[in-house]
């Protein structure tokens, strides 16, 4: 399959040029030329392995240098298996009440859903440079707020002619979130605090990428930057698989018939896995409406009730960060779909967005993404109810992220009484985000230990704590390096071994 730029900037190229560049190198994003078409009839019966290769095998193969299908089927099995993943379905589906199944998407090594796709995607990415015959070791380069930078972490453990490394805001992640980072093994892993934000981390490793000298010194030394990030296909492509998954599932319950119609809710930062969910149907899977549920950081479901874009606005902190997000990148690839394939309004809407921080469709854009998309947003308090209703009603704990998804499809339910069978999208282990989950089902603000949190919360619930959250206290802390801002390249050339000015690090003990 050849894929080609949003923006129409750039020459075709096949699968595996796209997964290493990740994104078009003048600006744009890379999507399929054409979207194949499923054939569900096909899929009965599979394992979850099975309906990954069915579908991913028509994105990557065709040309010599594409994947050969043995190649994906390898891939697949290094991802998708019981050593990564606490059950052999990876996705399971769960039945809430009639018509309202929840798909878990947190079953893999880092308890959330960034898992299925970046479990498999640095074996794409490994193939796709012996395909393209780059020589060079690559440096997976990664900021993160938490959640990212451990999920790349496992992804890229190990994985042979890849090094990782990991920038977080030392005192800006959970407890969880360092120790999971902190605590991880792997021959090729390195992660390093960072005296500063977010924001700063992400800055520096932006300009890394930028700064062409420092690009040609490691590169001298048989190495090339790279990155993980969600705008890569490798990484959307895995999350279209658990749709056409849980549509089989929820005909082996008896729930629909082949044909019939679902809704889907997703909890929405990015805009990427709503995204995959939108190309599943435009492959043939029976979705009647899409429910894209934001928090109050609403840019999301502004845009598609209003038509206009605006990302100057207030940036809250919620108690579900992975969507504190006012850039959705991946809502790119969707306006060029909608917008039947049209650089020219793609190039439009993205300057005026650089320039004024917003942008307003026309209005037949606005009435096509309205027949597909629902968009609504959920309050801080009312994500905490949510929480409480469903444990309390269903005995079903979830995570801040996925209540956001609950509340959002309440008021769909409320605004068009529509009761078509749903598959909502459970984004992370309510155990992930132990805080939040304590204060909504006790009233009362959680423990300054989380894991005191976390063992109360499983002694009020009696739901079962993932293994690798479980047992985090016990590893062995192994990465304890924090460093300042202006570090980064030393570090970065010491991890290398090329050099460099002596360092003075700073070993944080804990
Ligand atoms: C990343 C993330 C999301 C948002 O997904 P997008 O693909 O960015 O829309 C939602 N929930 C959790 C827990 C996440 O980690």
């Amino acid at each position: 399959m050849r894929y080609i730029s949003t923006r129409g900037n750039y020459n075709p190229v096949e699968s595996t040029k796209a997964i290493i560049l990740g994104m078009v190198p003048k600006g744009g994003l890379f999507v399929p030329e054409s979207l194949p078409n499923i054939d569900l009839t096909d899929l009965k019966g599979k394992n979850y392995k099975e309906v990954a290769f069915e579908v991913m095998k028509n994105f990557l193969t065709g040309s010599e240098n594409d994947f050969s299908e043995d190649e994906i089927k390898m891939a697949i099995e290094k991802a998708y298996n019981t050593e990564k993943f606490d059950t052999s379905e990876i996705c399971p589906l769960k039945k809430i009440k009639e018509r309202f199944y929840i798909l878990e998407l947190w079953h893999g090594p880092t308890a959330a859903f960034k898992d299925i796709a970046l479990q498999i995607m640095p074996h794409l990415f490994v193939i796709s440079m012996e395909k393209q015959n780059h020589k060079k070791e690559s440096v997976i380069l990664v900021a993160t707020s938490g959640d990212t930078g451990k999920a790349a972490l496992e992804g890229f453990k190990n994985v042979p002619k890849t090094k990782i490394i990991v920038f977080y805001p030392s005192g800006g992640v959970s407890k969880v979130q360092e120790l999971q980072m902190t605590t991880t093994d792997g021959k090729n892993t390195y992660v390093i605090g960072v005296e500063g934000n977010f924001d700063d981390c992400q800055t520096m490793v932006k300009k890394i990428f930028a700064d062409s000298e420092f690009k040609e010194e490691v590169s001298r030394r048989g190495f090339e930057f790279s990155s993980a990030n969600s705008i890569n296909w490798g990484r959307l492509l895995p999350q279209i698989v658990y749709y056409f998954w849980a549509y089989l599932k929820l005909i082996e319950d008896g729930a629909l018939y082949f044909g019939d119609e679902v809704n889907i809710c997703v909890p929405t930062g990015n805009f990427g896995n709503i995204l995959a969910a939108y190309y599943a149907k435009r492959m043939g899977l029976p979705v009647k409406m899409l429910i894209c549920a934001s928090n109050s950081n609403n840019v999301l479901s502004d845009f598609i009730n209003t038509g206009v874009y605006n990302s100057d606005r207030e940036f809250f902190k919620t108690f579900s960060p992975s969507m504190d997000i006012l850039i959705s990148s991946n809502l790119e690839r969707f306006l060029f779909e909608i917008s039947s394939r049209n650089p020219q309004k793609i190039i439009r809407w993205y300057e005026e967005l650089l320039k004024d921080k917003r942008f307003k469709v026309d209005e037949s854009t606005k009435t096509r993404i309205k027949k597909e998309l629902y968009g609504n947003y959920a309050t801080e308090a009312e994500t905490l109810s949510e929480i409480k209703e469903m444990f309390f009603s269903y005995n079903y704990l979830i995570d801040p992220h996925t209540a956001v998804g609950v509340n959002v499809y309440k008021k769909y339910l409320a605004e068009t009484r529509d009761e078509t069978p749903l598959i909502l999208c459970s984004t992370a282990s309510p155990y992930k985000f132990n805080n939040a989950v304590y204060m909504a089902l006790t009233g009362k603000n959680a423990y300054d230990d989380e894991f005191l949190t976390l063992s109360e919360l499983n002694e009020i619930t009696g739901f079962k704590i993932p293994a690798n959250l479980k047992n985090l206290q016990e590893l062995k802390t192994i990465h304890r390096t924090t460093i300042k801002l202006s570090e980064a390249k030393n570090i970065i050339r010491k991890i290398l071994r090329i050099g460099g000015k002596k360092l003075c690090l700073k070993h944080s003990r804990r």
